[in-house]
């Protein structure tokens, strides 16, 4: 048979970007020993602000997890919190979720999951005409998935920009669905413009929990801080993630970032309730909850997280200075944070579902020469981008 370029380019592709996720073929279960290391842990707790929940420091992002002996291993350890999402792999991470916690008590767990929306791709807000049927549409289909009747906490997936924090068709669906006692709490999350959206949720005093990016690497964490400081005092409660910004520094994947010391870093902030740690494997999941036994940087931690600055990065601040530069109008912040994902997270479906979120059916840089976008972090935009065209020819099917 004979093989297309395009065929062999896609396999070099897959074979790149998938060494951890996807390609599992047999699925650990933690051994004996793992186990009672584990529930000899120490643990520290934190409050998540007025629910009055009282949870690990460290939690369970399961977004890139397919593996149900790790999220059950995760629960017998004592982690208390998972945070999934209605589109992470396809509706597969709840359905895995349902099928961990199913036998398990009620209290034992609590469970966050987010609906996302599109957005009009000029504005990039919430378009006027939407109506809040098919967020509460998504969410019924999130329960189901879960074999819930409520969940813990339901959030609006990703608020860009802080004019659509108090978006009234959304909002007033999770305020509607909390008084049914279908979510006990509601909450947004925020992955860029992160401290103006913080200030509206506090002073709308609608939400409870607010899920934000927060980690070593971004310029604005003081600004961020600021704002959690303020929203803490009037009782919200906050969840991290993003702490180890991208986990490695380069897709050559020579230079991982000290991902224990990331997460020490961002929860030594005390406004930080909980984090959604995104470990995808026994070992990391070690990693994370050893954070506990002392969340003082050692030097070496620290000079791990100083030296980072010599390195560019994989994670994209979403700091949008890069937005008006493209002359193709091309949506590069969220180009990068799907580039983070399938080469940083190796997760190709996450990767390709940015790309449908942002709406970008074809990557412009394929036919322009000169790329006149100077990034803020100096990412080589181009490059990027064009690597990441390969995905959108990988059928969906194959990714779940
Ligand atoms: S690509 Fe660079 S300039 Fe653009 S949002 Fe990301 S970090 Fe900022
Ligand atoms: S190379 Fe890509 S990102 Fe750069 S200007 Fe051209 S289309 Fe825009």
């Amino acid at each position: 048979m004979k093989i297309l370029k395009k065929d062999v380019s896609r396999r070099q592709f897959l074979k790149e970007v998938t060494t951890g996720l996807f390609d599992l073929t047999i699925i650990p279960s933690v051994s004996r020993d793992s186990q009672s290391k584990l529930k000899d842990r120490p643990f520290i707790y934190r409050t998540l602000g007025k629910t009055g929940l009282k949870l690990p420091i460290v939690s369970m992002g399961v977004m890139n997890a397919n593996n149900p002996n790790l999220v059950s291993a995760a629960l017998d350890a004592g982690i208390i919190l998972l945070d999934t999402a209605w589109y992470y792999q396809n509706g597969r991470n709840e359905e895995m979720i349902g099928e961990v916690i199913k036998d398990r008590p009620r209290n034992s767990y609590v469970i966050s999951t987010k609906i996302f929306e599109p957005r009009d791709r000029i504005t990039d807000r919430f378009p006027a005409n939407a109506k809040s049927d098919t967020f509460v549409a998504k969410f019924e289909t999130s329960l189901r998935r879960l074999g819930l009747d409520y969940v813990d906490l339901l959030s609006i997936h990703n608020i860009y920009k802080p004019e659509d924090v108090l978006f009234e068709p959304y909002l007033n669906a999770m305020l509607k669905l909390k008084k049914e006692g279908k979510t006990r709490f509601i909450g947004l999350s925020t992955h860029q413009n992160e401290p103006a959206i913080i200030r509206e949720a506090r002073v709308s005093k609608k939400y409870d929990v607010i899920l934000t990016a927060y980690n070593f690497r971004q310029a604005h964490r003081k600004e961020i801080e600021g704002e959690m400081e303020l929203a803490v005092k009037e009782g919200m409660g906050f969840v991290g993630m993003k702490a180890i910004a991208g986990s490695v520094y380069n897709i050559g994947r020579k230079v991982h970032v000290n991902a224990k010391a990331a997460l020490k870093w961002a929860l030594q902030n005390e406004n930080i309730h909980t984090n959604i740690a995104g470990f995808t494997t026994f070992d990391q999941m070690e990693t994370a909850l050893s954070v506990m036994e002392n969340l003082k940087l050692t030097p070496e931690e620290e000079a791990d997280l100083e030296g980072s600055k010599h390195y560019s990065s994989l994670y994209c601040q979403q700091c949008e200075v890069c937005r008006s530069q493209c002359h193709a109008g091309l949506d590069i912040p969220t180009l990068m944070r799907s580039y983070m994902y399938a080469y940083g997270y190796k997760n190709l479906q996450a990767a390709k579902e940015a790309l449908n979120q942002g709406q970008i059916s074809r990557i412009a840089c394929i036919d322009c020469d000169s790329c006149n976008v100077r990034c803020a972090m100096g990412f080589d935009v181009r490059e990027r981008a064009l690597s990441l065209s390969k995905i959108q020819d990988v059928p969906e099917s194959f990714l779940v």
